[in-house]
């Protein structure tokens, strides 16, 4: 459905809180969902798209879904550091706030979270959901806001959540003083790597595994090509397989936003040759073929974070007469926090969950405390995405040496 198709007549406008959500893509959009049905509010959502057309293929992780801290804590890694940043009863009231998940929405989660879908398809059927639902209309405002647009239209007792994406609308307007003049004013921000996602159909069944990247690139000495081995999927005739190959910075920049094999091979023959070798090597196992070419977009894998995910440092300055002083502002989603290897719906998803636990509670808790509530769980939310993207990126160092003991030993920190 057209993301700005519902239009919603707010019974209660009044008297309720008006919570304005900016942007419309997957976090926004389960937020809203969350909060749709909470009495006592009326959710104004914001989005510039006419349409959604991102087809892209993302995962979300399991722990979306879980019913226990067993469940959530499951993956080996990610598990352990949720234990180390969490306290037991942070991990409870999360689990508590999804059991009152509405179980429409429960239910899309639960279904995302167990394979991985079209980033669209993810998108239209929130869309869908939040439109269906028609005793609580949200209003859809069709409009490519500005930050000065987003200031101008608060009334004392609103709530405004940006869920803008990596180039939120408000980030950096969130501290006095930095306005518009710098544009990292409130972003903490390390690039890992430059890279290629490359994504190809293959007319056979192919089972990737932790092997592959392994064996399938042992000619080459750069330019791996990184299969991501829970994207990997077939339909019994045709595998879809995506993986991500690492390039320079100066190659980076030398390539366009989105191309195909022919032009790699044209312009890239390292990089290209590299991505036939795999894959010639995948036809000698299973005798297929390449079905259409190589779809490549060229992306800086980085993970950052907004160092203020909510407008305290204007209530804390007590700065007077900006609106940011009494309405309480937060980031979501990418606007907040971005991180490299593919996890940031999940995370985001993560952070509008407990955002709407916060919401839901608000006549017990002061604007105030709604701030550093949500700060501190941002904070521990990253310190959880910085241990796991570390230890991903450290990894593939090491995956890139291991035929290089010098070299594997030089990136190795044992003591
Ligand atoms: C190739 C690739 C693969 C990926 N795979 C995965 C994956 O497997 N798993 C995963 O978790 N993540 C994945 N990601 C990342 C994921 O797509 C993003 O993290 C996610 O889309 C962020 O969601 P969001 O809602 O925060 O922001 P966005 O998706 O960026 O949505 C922001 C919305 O706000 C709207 N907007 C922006 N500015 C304005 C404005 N001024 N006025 C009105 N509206 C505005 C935009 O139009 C958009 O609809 C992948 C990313 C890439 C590039």
């Amino acid at each position: 459905m057209d993301p700005q198709s519902g239009d919603g007549t707010l019974a209660t406008a009044s008297t309720a809180t008006r919570v304005h959500v900016l942007g419309a893509g997957p976090v926004g959009l389960l937020l809203t969902a969350l909060l749709q049905p909470m009495s006592g509010l009326s959710v104004r959502l914001y989005e510039k798209r006419r349409e959604y057309t991102r087809t892209r293929m993302v995962r979300l992780a399991a722990y979306l879904a879980a019913d226990s801290v067993e469940a959530y804590r499951a993956d080996h890694f990610d598990g352990d550091n949720v234990e180390a940043v969490f306290d037991p009863e942070e991990l409870a009231e999360g689990l508590a706030f999804r059991q009152s998940i509405p179980s429409d929405l429960m239910a899309l989660l639960r279904r995302w979270s167990q394979g991985f879908c079209p980033l669209n398809t993810i998108e239209r059927s929130l869309s869908d959901l939040i439109d269906a639902r028609d005793a609580h209309p949200v209003q859809r405002i069709a409009a490519a806001l500005t930050a000065e647009d987003a200031i101008a239209m608060l009334e004392p007792g609103d709530v405004l959540i940006d869920c803008t994406g990596s180039r939120s609308l408000l980030r950096d307007h969130l501290v006095p003083g930095s306005g518009d003049a710098n544009g990292d004013a409130n972003t903490l921000s390390f690039v890992f790597e430059h890279a290629l996602v490359v994504t190809f159909l293959y007319g056979q069944t192919y089972v990737c595994n932790e092997y592959c990247k392994y064996y399938k690139n042992v000619e080459n000495p750069r330019y791996k090509f990184i299969p991501m081995v829970h994207r990997v999927c077939d339909d019994g005739t045709v595998s879809h397989v995506t993986g991500i190959v690492s390039v320079s910075a100066e190659e980076y920049e030398a390539m366009p936003k989105q191309f195909d094999g022919e032009w790699l091979r044209g312009n890239f023959p390292n990089v290209a040759q590299s991505m036939d070798r795999f894959i010639d090597k995948i036809k000698q196992e299973t005798h297929g073929e390449l079905v259409g070419d190589l779809e490549v977009i060229r992306i800086p894998l980085n993970l950052y974070r907004a160092r203020n995910a909510t407008s305290r440092q204007y209530r804390g300055a007590g700065a007077g007469d900006h609106p940011f002083a009494t309405t309480p502002v937060f980031l979501a989603g990418d606007s907040a926090i971005g991180s490299p290897y593919f996890q940031s719906i999940s995370l985001g998803f993560e952070c509008v969950m407990f955002l709407a636990g916060l919401i839901a509670q608000r006549d017990r808790d002061a604007s105030q405390d709604m701030l550093d509530r949500y700060e501190s769980y941002i904070y521990k939310q990253w310190l959880r995405v910085y241990m796991q993207s570390k230890m991903i990126k450290n990894n593939k160092d090491l995956f890139e040496s291991l035929d290089e003991p010098i070299a594997l030993l030089d990136k190795m920190h044992i003591y």
